[in-house]
């Protein structure tokens, strides 16, 4: 019982913007997770804290951090079905899985973020036209009500209770355990096609020629990186991956199915130069010449997990933008919003915001979630040194331009946005506002993010 005492911590979002000094609970058990839950008035649920800004750091009350329950429950290899403790990483799982010939269907821009947090923020990977978000290859979730009660939901069985947790921010409990269902793959391995683009056009005309082979294969992955520098005609070049699953027939003889792949320690990861690097002049000098090294080329073999997480090889990426950190500020368009991507990052390179990491991806089909991210179209993400940031509405007339188009800022992500689009962004705020309050009449969940963007009814 000792151990599940509260303890003292000093958090931040990922992003190193926020912090916050707070009461933290790890409860190990069932008993003294709902013991916990009784006995505090306001909880902010919390995985591994990748969540760029406040979505997983509290206003009032304490933390529940679920990091510690982090067990494979069981794995059925015939079926490809987990079920898993909620406070288990991705990465663990991916370890566990892909050696048998079985992948997560979705997997985010990092391995290093719990099963929870990834249904509650209902995560996106490189794939969503074919495969859609994570909360649509959740076959269940066990989840504690604020009234100690645990209730197994899925979309047949309560399905506003499930997809208001799905996509739902820690608001509507605690998800304790889910059943996830695993794809099976070939092997461990992707083909990687790239292009060099030259302006902006050229880039989405890429991205959606791409998107339509993604709409037909769940397994086809695309990304853009654009050049943040480029300006006037090259504006929104870039360099454009395609991967796809490789099978045997793709791979030399002497390549094994299943790399061993796995990211351990810090050996393998990529040092940069260091703390507070970023700068315009590193930026500038950057963009340009990864650019000009970003030749076109196809059918380069990666490993699969090099291939979808990236930045899981650069942990000290926050690091490098110095005390204050980094805002990612990203947003998702209809496709018939593309000129609000132009208007972006002119809006950006003229307010002297150039930004460290440019990158767009094709959104496929919406899920079912009041509050989920992901609606048919593009989006982008853009890295900002925060000290630019010299206004905390900075980057309000972006806000306007995106709900404009009929879009939104991604909450998983966010620590800047006008609260007084969010209906807007998320037109069906008020249905998932109904389902929060019947599963927590009381109001015992809260975070930094729902109070300062007023989610909660
Ligand atoms: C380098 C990097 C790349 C990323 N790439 C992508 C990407 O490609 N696509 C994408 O969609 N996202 C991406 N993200 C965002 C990240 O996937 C989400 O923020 C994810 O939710 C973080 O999970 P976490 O376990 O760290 O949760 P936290 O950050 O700790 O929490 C996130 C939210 O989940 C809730 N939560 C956590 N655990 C539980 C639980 N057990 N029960 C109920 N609620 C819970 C919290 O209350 C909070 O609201 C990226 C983040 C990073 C740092």
């Amino acid at each position: 019982m000792m151990l599940d005492a509260p303890r003292t911590q000093d958090l931040a979002g990922w992003g190193r913007t926020v912090h916050r000094t707070t009461q933290v609970r790890r409860p190990t058990f069932d008993t003294a997770l709902v013991e916990a839950v009784l006995a505090e008035p306001k909880i902010t649920v919390r995985g591994a804290g990748r969540s760029y800004g406040d979505a997983a750091l509290p206003g009032a009350g304490i933390v529940l951090d679920m990091t510690c329950r982090d067990r494979i429950v069981s794995f059925d290899e015939g079926t490809g079905v987990l079920v898993v403790e909620a406070g288990a990483l991705l990465k663990d799982v991916i370890d566990l899985t892909l050696p048998s010939g079985w992948k997560l269907p979705v997997v985010p821009g990092t391995e290093r973020v719990t099963v929870g947090g990834a249904i509650a923020s209902d995560v996106h990977g490189k794939n969503h036209p074919g495969a859609g978000s994570f909360g649509q290859h959740v076959h269940w979730l066990a989840l504690l009500r604020s009234d100690a009660a645990i209730v197994q939901l899925s979309a047949g069985l309560d399905a506003d209770a499930f997809w208001a947790t799905v996509g739902g921010m820690g608001l509507t409990g605690v998800i304790l355990r889910a059943a996830l269902q695993l794809e099976r793959v070939d092997t461990g391995w992707v083909i990687r096609n790239r292009r060099r683009t030259r302006s902006l056009d050229e880039t989405l005309e890429a991205m959606r020629a791409i998107s339509v082979r993604q709409e037909l294969d769940p397994d086809r992955h695309a990304i853009a990186w654009l050049d943040g520098h480029a300006h006037g005609r090259t504006l929104g070049r870039g360099i454009v991956d395609e991967f796809y699953g490789a099978s045997t027939l793709d791979l030399p003889t002497a390549v094994p199915p299943f790399p061993e792949t796995r990211i351990t320690g810090t050996r393998r990861r990529r040092s940069l130069p260091g703390p507070g690097i970023v700068s315009r002049a590193t930026i500038a000098a950057a963009s340009t010449a990864r650019w000009h090294a970003g030749r076109s080329m196809n059918s380069q073999v990666l490993p699969l997990r090099t291939a979808l997480s990236p930045l899981d090889r650069v942990e000290a990426w926050p690091a490098a933008f110095g005390r204050r950190g980094l805002v990612q500020y990203q947003f998702a368009v209809p496709p018939e919003g593309s000129g609000v991507l132009r208007e972006v990052l002119v809006y950006l390179g003229t307010h002297g915001m150039t930004p460290a990491l440019t990158t767009l991806k094709n959104l496929g089909f919406g899920t079912a979630g009041p509050l989920s991210f992901s609606i048919p179209g593009w989006t982008l993400a853009v890295d900002l040194p925060a000290r630019w940031l010299h206004r905390l509405d900075a980057l309000r007339p972006l806000d306007k331009l995106v709900a404009s188009a009929g879009g939104r800022v991604y909450l998983a992500k966010d620590s800047v946005t006008d609260p007084e689009l969010v209906p807007r962004m998320y037109p069906r705020i008020w249905s998932w506002q109904h389902t929060q309050q019947r599963l927590d009449p009381i109001g015992r969940w809260t975070s930094g993010l729902a109070e300062r963007l007023g989610l909660l009814p």
